[in-house]
């Protein structure tokens, strides 16, 4: 690089501010502000405003930490450091970007309402010292108004918002949606600060270890990496796999989506290649396909942010659900897996244990609160929100707005999953059961999904007690769901009318 087009540049020195996109390749903002500034420092914030909400063994945290621990060795490989704090994020950024001397700070877009609101109040305090804000999308393929109805209005139906999100993205790399960010050729911009990196602790972060280590889950931009390579082995037979929650079908990706540690348009990329060269491309697009789901709920929460307080379909909110101790108890008894439904309490086991939960579990948990105990799905949603390693917000709150039948394109009211005939179907042999409930696992395939129909010496033969090593059902699928449709009454109206398609 010649000092005369260095001098060309409009900033002398820049701050990369990492959230949600903790990686150095892929990077929409670190590329930018490579290409604008003569001297780029990076810096990584633990928001003490985001993590003094969160319980005190987190793996969340535990992923994050050892994930950036990664980053600044690569940035330190490519000649940078990264500078880490813990303070709040809105005061921390003005306070470094003076500190630095920096005429700009670069991100990527977050679309979650309170980090809107705390990237408007930061965009504010710096343009009062001269210092510009420059956000960019990272972290979907296509967002807010990037896809839209023939009409020119937001989709609020799934299919005809993929189709129209398909029709827009050209499916080779010179597309620019998913054109990758160079990041390594402009390495040489990278700045290594006055301010030491020093990585706090996580006991003086606030944390004490979970089982994080044990779970071994791959993490960084490497970890990434190795589940991108992995699923690729795997991608063609994903339609065949995804649902059965003992079988490695799915990607696990989400965390590493979550924070960045993958770039999304990589992603689109190979699953695009992945279905243009196999013989039967429906493993490749069904994949494909989750991924436009993930841009699909960033996009209703950007639309719709009232989602994250209530319904999508407000007149949901009128639903009365049941409250008050026994309510209390049932909660308390779905938390902890203790339903007395084997197939709900191994996916809650799951969760419990590990962060993560297979997404046909998570349709049949979240079901199963909602609709066999009465429950306000928002428990439920605040409930993964606290477990899940791959928490989002946007992802979640569909999720759920799903089950609970008050969402965009929600599942109809009356379809009311049976924790049985789901067990039979995508766990027929019991292995995932078996693996998280070990006191089930005498009994016989056929015999694990409802262990409270089969007689004493079924049970005494299985070493099964229920009551004692396993709960009896806490209530009963027929009757519960009798109550739910006349729950649901409120919104008859409504859903009788919500399955319409938007004009595409
Ligand atoms: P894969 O099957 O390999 O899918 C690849 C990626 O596509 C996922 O990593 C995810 O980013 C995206 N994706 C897949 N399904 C969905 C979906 N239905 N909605 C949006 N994106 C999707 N996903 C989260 O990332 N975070 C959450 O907090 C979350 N909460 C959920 C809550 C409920 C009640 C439900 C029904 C689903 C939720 N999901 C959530 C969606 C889905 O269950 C997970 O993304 C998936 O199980 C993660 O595993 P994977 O990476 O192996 O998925």
């Amino acid at each position: 690089m010649t000092t005369d087009t260095l001098s060309d540049l409009p900033y002398s020195r820049s701050l990369l501010w990492f959230r949600r996109d903790l990686r150095v390749f892929d990077q929409a903002a670190l590329h930018y502000a490579l290409t604008q500034s003569r001297a780029v420092f990076c810096v990584f914030i633990f928001d003490s405003d985001i993590l003094q909400h969160l319980p005190e063994q987190d793996r969340r945290i535990e992923f994050l930490h050892a994930s950036l621990i990664e980053l600044h060795e690569e940035l330190v490989k490519l000649g940078g450091a990264l500078i880490v704090r813990h303070a709040r994020a809105a005061d921390a950024i003005p306070a470094l970007a003076r500190e630095l001397e920096v005429d700009a700070v670069f991100i990527n877009h977050d679309y979650e309402p309170q980090a809107i609101a705390r990237d408007a109040a930061i965009a504010s305090a710096l343009q009062q010292h001269d210092i510009a804000l420059h956000s960019y999308k990272d972290q979907v393929v296509f967002e807010k108004d990037e896809v839209l109805s023939l009409a020119g209005k937001p989709f609020s139906v799934f299919t005809p918002y993929k189709n129209a999100w398909l029709r827009q993205l050209q499916f080779d790399s010179s597309d620019v949606h998913v054109r990758a960010y160079p990041v390594e050729s402009l390495a040489d911009r990278l700045a290594v600060s006055p301010i030491a990196h020093t990585m706090p602790t996580l006991a003086e972060l606030g944390f004490a270890p979970s089982n994080f280590a044990q779970l071994t889950i791959p993490i960084g931009m490497h970890g990434g990496q190795q589940l991108v390579d992995n699923f690729m082995e795997r991608i063609d037979k994903y339609k065949q796999t995804r649902d059965f929650p003992a079988i490695k079908g799915p990607s696990y990706l989400s965390v590493h989506l979550r924070f960045g540690t993958v770039s999304i348009r990589h992603l689109a990329r190979r699953a695009c290649e992945a279905a243009r060269v196999a013989a039967d491309a429906s493993g490749a697009n069904t994949w494909l396909a989750e991924l436009v789901w993930r841009d699909f709920y960033f996009m209703i929460l950007q639309h719709h942010p009232h989602v994250v307080r209530g319904a999508f379909k407000p007149d949901y909110d009128a639903i009365q659900w049941e409250t008050g101790p026994a309510a209390d108890a049932l909660f308390e008894a779905w938390c902890t897996g203790r339903t007395g439904y084997p197939l709900v309490d191994a996916a809650m086991a799951q969760i419990n244990q590990t962060g993560y939960m297979h997404n046909r579990l998570r349709m049949v948990t979240a079901c199963f609160l909602i609709k066999d105990l009465g429950i306000d799905w928002r428990r439920g949603e605040a409930y993964f929100a606290e477990k899940l390693i791959d928490f989002d917000l946007s992802a979640n709150n569909g999720g759920w707005q799903w089950a609970s039948s008050s969402g965009c394109d929600a599942q109809p009211y009356f379809r009311i999953f049976n924790p049985i005939t789901q067990s039979e179907k995508f766990d027929t042999d019991g292995r995932f059961i078996r693996r998280y409930l070990p006191q089930l696992a005498q009994l016989g395939n056929k015999q694990l999904h409802a262990p409270w129909l089969l007689t004493k010496m079924e049970l005494d033969h299985a070493g099964v007690e229920l009551g004692v090593n396993y709960p009896l059902p806490v209530v009963a699928h027929d009757v519960a769901r009798k109550q739910t449709l006349a729950r649901y009454a409120v919104v008859k109206k409504v859903a009788v009318t919500e399955a319409e398609p938007d004009a595409d």
